[in-house]
């Protein structure tokens, strides 16, 4: 007898997996340039050339001590690096004992969220909010709270916020630059949400943490993307390389608990502890000293500005409505009709690929990652003009 939770997530793939898996077979029956895949957020920048070198240079250390084992909590080199980075580059007080290495985003997320909450605590997610919260959110034994972005400039609504927030609140996860919107909080957003979390950690006398999913921090179009430790001391942040440094295969990322916050200690030594109890100890050892050695160097994301480009235009020209990305490389656009996924289904039929967004927690919306080569963003106008076409008729 398996565990049925475990069964039923295993057996019901992510959307956004389900629609790259159909994409992959549909290729390989009429060929890839026929299709417009916008499924995933699989990097289409390759990787900086700095990651090929440092790979090659540590190839020539000795094997057993290069593939070895590394601390849980990662290699004390890579942990000053990080630290170090964190220091020049967000000008906080940040030290190596706050930082674990962890196998990307997701064991980051998961670490936290089981570190800093009891059973039966709840965790606010900002909707639309990435799937996968919800799968650790309910791990940790913790109710997932909704609390919509605010409309039409999905930052975070305070108002919103302030009602939500209670006596079980433990944690409110963001994502700034967004996925799926591409919204990046503004640093007034994230100081009013400091206002309000100060007054709320008072009233309900419980401490109240942000959890930062920070995967896209470099991928922006001009927006400056606030250290949120620097708004709000009680924040974890939870960053990746596979997004900015194109290393999402390689697993690779940490946890920063901010110094600013009064119990930085014990919530260290609690991320330790939920790193040790769901096996994320010692994340990928090659890869923790590529990132040391690269870390100034993530990849050029220009790409990503001509094709965010080339889409809006495209598409506000054949009369979508969709937000206007501030950062990441997903566009969030309204499907023509309220069941999103029987739009998504129709556009499969245009060989186009669109993630509908019931399982970010809204209806009526699709997410079109734009990480692709800019041939497929051309090549794919006239299956979007037909798929309006089809709905206008
Ligand atoms: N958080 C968000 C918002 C993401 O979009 C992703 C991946 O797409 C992750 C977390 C997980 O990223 P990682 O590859 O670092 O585990």
């Amino acid at each position: 007898m398996v565990n049925e939770r475990m069964y039923g997530l295993g057996a019901e793939p992510s959307a956004i997996r389900e629609l790259f898996a159909y994409g992959m077979a549909r290729k390989a029956e009429i060929g890839a340039d026929n299709v417009f895949d916008f499924s995933i957020g699989n990097p289409s920048v390759p990787a900086p050339d700095a990651v090929k070198q440092a790979v090659l240079e540590l190839m020539e250390e000795e094997p057993s001590a290069l593939h070895g084992y590394s601390p849980a909590a990662g290699d004390p080199r890579v942990r000053s690096a990080v630290a170090d980075h964190i220091r020049r580059h967000f000008d906080v007080p940040a030290s190596p004992d706050q930082v674990y290495l962890t196998a990307g985003a997701a064991a980051g997320l998961a670490i936290s969220i089981s570190a800093i909450t009891q059973p039966g605590d709840e965790v606010i997610v900002i909707a639309p909010f990435f799937p996968e919260y919800q799968v650790w959110i309910e791990t940790a034994g913790c109710t997932r709270v909704e609390v919509p972005a605010h409309v039409p400039d999905f930052q975070l609504d305070i108002d919103a916020l302030d009602a939500a927030i209670g006596p079980a609140t433990a944690a409110v996860i963001i994502n700034s630059p967004n996925n799926p919107v591409g919204a990046v909080y503004t640093r007034e957003n994230l100081e009013a949400l400091a206002t309000l979390l100060a007054r709320k950690e008072a009233e309900l006398g419980r401490k109240i943490y942000v959890i930062s999913d920070e995967p896209y921090r470099e991928i922006t179009y001009g927006a400056e993307v606030p250290y949120v430790p620097c708004v709000w001391p009680r924040t974890i942040v939870c960053y990746s390389y596979s997004k900015s440094f194109s290393l999402p295969g390689e697993r690779i990322g940490y946890v920063y608990v901010s110094d600013l916050m009064d119990d930085a200690a014990e919530v260290s030594t609690a991320v330790a502890g939920a790193g040790r109890a769901l096996g994320f100890i010692c994340a990928p050892v090659l890869f923790q000293r590529v990132i040391a050695a690269c870390i100034d160097e993530p990849s050029d994301v220009a790409s990503y500005a001509e094709n965010r480009r080339l889409l809006t235009e495209g598409l506000g020209a054949l009369g979508y409505e969709f937000v206007e990305p501030d950062g990441a490389f997903y566009l969030w656009v309204r499907a023509l009709e309220d069941d999103a996924q029987a739009f998504s289904d129709r556009a499969k039929a245009h060989e186009l690929l669109l993630v509908p967004s019931d399982s970010f927690g809204v209806g009526g919306w699709v997410r079109v990652s734009y990480c692709v080569s800019r041939a497929t963003i051309e090549r794919s106008m006239p299956a979007f003009k037909a798929l309006m076409e089809e709905y206008r008729a």
